[in-house]
């Protein structure tokens, strides 16, 4: 529903590959949430997964290992969705899901590559993870502690979608240890919440928003989006101020994006003069006035999309340690994981999914084992989005200084304004934050500058 890093963009295969020239077309979608590109993702590469799964422990057992829950279930699909997402299943179905996952997590658990090893990060994503009801909830997340423990947890997110808030599941999932709630409020106005096939208007979301307040969690973090349709530059700021106004610990600001297998492209592609979309340049002028409002509330930009309030206690963890390489251990329908330098995606059909795991195997789709330089350009590419790429945590960890490494784009990118190089870091400057997706496909490897990304 809001968790973009686990995302799958779709540019196009035209996009030209120089690095301060690209401007993004109307349609198709830009957000990097990872590298390689996912085209380059094979069935194939499979067979990696299950080595790394089989083999002992690499890694130590204290070594940060990340949880992800994918609830791929929604009320209703929201015009400009490209999320995998089902909104035509009954109770019995989310049931039996449930089940599906916790049998699913069990064969990880299993794993000798695994054993003993706990997460140190969680995060329940979707879909609309609170559309669950009670007792699938209390299911979930007792099913999920009985196969990994959570005493190492230093942050469990959750993703709710405000018409399906309830105190009684708040509670549920607070006295389960849940520290952070993500709510998708996306803007504070009725007329545009309706026009893109939201099912909550904005007396949902600031009911959700009190509810959680009132049960009380460490972090909320509250997903905008810029560029809705029949959203004006007035009623983007007016939203966002009421927002600024709640002082959620977090504010997240994604541009909208229309995928060609949405509802909105489809729209737009029958009908281009009946839909009209924000252009690009107008919705990062959008963010960077947001960024200027949340910085003068007393927010800190942490990321090309997020403020917060107090970094250094509201790190995301979710996003800081996937962003430096940690493993992530994904389950449930097209669920993503990144397991000893392995990058995997489950199968997004809910019955192959479910039969697969019935037969005691994991659901896998896809797989790709990255190489030692496609290790480093993830990583690399990954904490730029994050506005800063230390030389000295890159030289200590793969014995290469990104100075050398990326010198050519380094200094292309830093003639255009869109970052700066010092001995201790690479720096995005604001101009390039905005912007950011469109320039790192510059530090890739040649060959995938010009393939598809999904
Ligand atoms: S709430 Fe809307 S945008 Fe989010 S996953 Fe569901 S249908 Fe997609």
């Amino acid at each position: 529903m809001n968790a973009r890093d686990i995302e799958q963009p779709a540019p196009p295969a035209s996009s030209p590959p120089g690095p301060t020239t690209f401007v993004e077309p109307e349609t198709g979608s830009y957000f990097v949430s990872t590298y390689p590109p996912f085209s380059t993702w094979t069935a194939a590469e499979i067979p990696a997964v299950h080595e790394w799964l089989n083999a002992p422990p690499a890694e130590p057992l204290d070594a940060p290992l990340g949880l992800y829950v994918h609830i791929p279930f929604c009320a209703r699909r929201c015009d400009y969705c490209y999320y995998l997402s089902y909104a035509d299943k009954t109770a019995d179905d989310r049931t039996a899901y449930v089940a599906c996952l916790l049998d699913e997590l069990a064969i990880y658990r299993d794993a000798s590559a695994l054993a003993g090893r706990t997460p140190t990060f969680v995060y329940f994503g979707g879909g609309t993870p609170s559309l669950l009801d009670e007792h699938q909830l209390a299911a979930l997340l007792a099913g999920v502690q009985a196969r990994f423990s959570w005493h190492r947890v230093r942050e469990a997110t959750f993703e709710c979608a405000p018409k399906s808030v309830t105190s009684a599941k708040l509670r549920l999932l607070r006295d389960a240890g849940v520290t952070r709630i993500s709510l998708g409020v996306q803007q504070l106005d009725d007329d545009v919440l309706r026009a893109n096939g939201r099912v909550h208007l904005v007396r949902d979301a600031l009911r959700a928003y009190d509810a959680i307040r009132s049960v009380g969690f460490d972090v909320v973090n509250v997903d905008l989006i810029a560029g809705l349709l029949g959203q004006t530059e007035a009623s983007f700021r007016v939203g966002l101020d009421r927002v600024i106004a709640l002082r959620p610990e977090s504010v997240t600001i994604y541009l909208l994006e229309v995928p060609h297998n949405t509802p909105l492209y489809r729209r737009w592609h029958a009908d281009a003069a009946s839909v009209e979309l924000v252009e690009w340049d107008r919705k990062r002028a959008w963010l960077a006035d947001g960024f200027a409002r949340l910085e003068a509330a007393g927010y800190t930009v942490r990321s090309a999309y997020a403020a917060v309030m107090d970094p250094p206690r509201r790190r995301f963890v979710y996003q800081d340690e996937q962003y430096r390489g940690a493993d992530l251990l994904g389950v449930g329908a097209s669920a993503f994981s990144y397991l000893g330098g392995v990058h995997v995606q489950n199968m997004a059909a809910l019955d192959e999914h479910a039969a697969c795991v019935r037969a005691g195997r994991l659901p896998l789709a896809r797989a790709r084992r990255l190489t030692f330089d496609e290790r480093l350009i993830r990583e690399f590419v990954l904490q730029l989005k994050l506005g800063t790429a230390d030389v000295p945590y890159f030289d200590r960890k793969f014995g290469v200084d990104i100075r050398t490494r990326f010198a050519g784009p380094l200094i292309e990118l830093q003639q255009a304004g869109a970052l700066t190089v010092t001995d201790s870091a690479v720096r995005v400057t604001r101009p390039g934050l905005l912007r950011i997706d469109t320039l790192l496909k510059a530090f890739y490897r040649p060959e995938h500058r010009a393939v598809r990304y999904t």
